[in-house]
């Protein structure tokens, strides 16, 4: 006999992977997006696989950067001045969380979820026919200065302190390892054990092919609010109608904090925005990811070419994009990749789901007993999907999680 039915609302890859997990157990799932699955914030990302990614975004001497977040549109990490007062309960949470000790235990609590990033990955995608999506290929970080590569030591420090392999390369050896690197990097660390994603847009699309065809469902519906009876939600208000529910997960991305807090859970979700330009026929071919130390964008070589995205902004939902940031990262590949083809590029802005710690967000609702979240993964909600719909499957089911749900919990802010 199957187990009663679960919806979850949100058909990016956290959804589709906790959708996957869920109908693994053998419960009736449906997926409710307002549009096609993936095509939000999990459709433009840098397909970073990276099991090792423990550093949180807030790091110690943050506050010091504010100046720079305030008047260089194209900073790694900038803030709108017009944004500023509506972020500014955010950003002293996320500045309080970059503490040293918090830092440690924030990278402690990414440690074991992220870590499964290959394994609970290689679970779905061996079932959906998609293993060939999936590169372990490992990745670069390059330094052009010396005194980069020294600011980032903390970092380098918190994953090798969390049993993360980090091989320092010097000059020769990242020309040797990308010899289409424009010879300007002096540092560089290789991460033998992590990997990227071949598209993925393609990932949560083959996943959700496979979670339809083994019998799930999906309404394209936007979710509103909840009708709420008896400590339960019994129906969501959706465009489509009243749709009763049994059970349901919360999995909205960035928008999940609006719902969560018609329920009573009130999380602090900022939009980090971020942008990527991809150029279809580069004509170079490296072979992993490449990530630029000073800039903090990921160049990465995917099936339909090449794709250089990341930085942060924080400017809202409703702002257009910003061109200076596209102009930066096309510049910047230009640096990295003086001999690629960029023509015919095309751009995208997505909006990471981040919580002032770095934490996501997973676990059942105090208040109401059916409902459950997985939402607010930040700059790893690629890696964190898979892990996170095994974790919500071990806690729906009842089963003791493998891992300490606890620094997840919906309640701790
Ligand atoms: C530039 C950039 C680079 C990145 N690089 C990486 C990387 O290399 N590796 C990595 O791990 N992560 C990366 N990330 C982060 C990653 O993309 C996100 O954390 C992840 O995509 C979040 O997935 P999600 O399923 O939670 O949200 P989304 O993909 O945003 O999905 C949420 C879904 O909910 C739906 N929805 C929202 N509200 C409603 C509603 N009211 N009713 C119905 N449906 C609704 C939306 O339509 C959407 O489909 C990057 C992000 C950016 C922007």
């Amino acid at each position: 006999m199957s187990a009663p039915g679960i919806t979850v609302i949100g058909a990016g890859i956290v959804g589709v992977a906790v959708a996957s997990y869920l109908q693994r157990d053998g419960h009736a799932v449906t997926l409710v997006d307002r549009g096609p699955p993936g095509e939000f914030t999990s459709m433009g990302n840098a397909g970073i696989l990276s099991p090792g990614s423990v550093v949180p975004v807030g790091m110690p001497g943050v506050l010091k950067k504010v100046p720079q977040w305030l008047t260089d549109p194209a900073a790694p990490l900038s803030v709108k001045w017009g944004y500023l007062p509506q972020a500014a309960p955010w950003l002293w949470r996320f500045i309080r969380s970059s503490r040293r000790n918090r830092v440690e235990e924030i990278a402690d609590a990414l440690r074991p979820l992220l870590g499964q990033t290959f394994d609970a990955y290689r679970t779905l995608t061996h079932a959906a026919g998609c293993t060939d999506l999936i590169n372990q290929s490992g990745y670069i970080a390059v330094y052009e200065t010396e005194a980069a590569f020294r600011s980032d030591a903390l970092a380098w420090q918190l994953r090798r302190d969390r049993g993360v392999k980090v091989v320092e390369l010097d000059a020769a050896q990242i020309r040797e390892h990308d010899p289409d690197l424009a010879p300007i990097y002096v540092r560089g660390v290789l991460l033998p054990e992590q990997g990227y994603v071949a598209n993925p847009l393609w990932l949560t699309r083959r996943l959700f092919d496979h979670f339809i065809a083994s019998g799930g469902s999906y309404q394209q519906r936007e979710v509103s609010g909840f009708e709420l009876t008896d400590g339960r939600v019994a129906s969501l208000s959706t465009t489509g109608g009243p749709l009763p529910v049994d059970r349901v997960v919360l999995a909205a991305g960035v928008f999940s904090a609006r719902l969560a807090a018609r329920l009573g859970t009130h999380v602090p979700l900022e939009s980090q925005r971020g942008y990527h330009v991809h150029f279809p026929e580069p004509g170079i071919s490296p072979r992993t990811p490449v990530m630029s130390g000073e800039f903090k964008f990921f160049t990465t070589p995917m099936a339909d070419g090449l794709r250089n995205a990341g930085t942060v902004e924080i400017a809202g939902l409703d702002a257009p994009p910003t061109q200076a940031r596209i102009d930066a990262l096309v510049r910047h590949t230009k640096r990295m990749y003086p001999g690629a083809r960029l023509d015919d590029m095309t751009t995208w802005m997505g909006h990471r789901p981040c919580t002032p710690d770095s934490l996501p967000v997973i676990g059942r609702s105090r208040q109401f007993g059916n409902v459950f979240f997985a939402f607010g993964h930040g700059h790893t909600g690629l890696c964190g999907g898979a892990p996170t719909g095994r974790l919500l499957a071990d806690l729906v089911a009842g089963r003791p999680p493998g891992i300490d749900p606890a620094p997840y919990s919906p309640e701790r802010f």
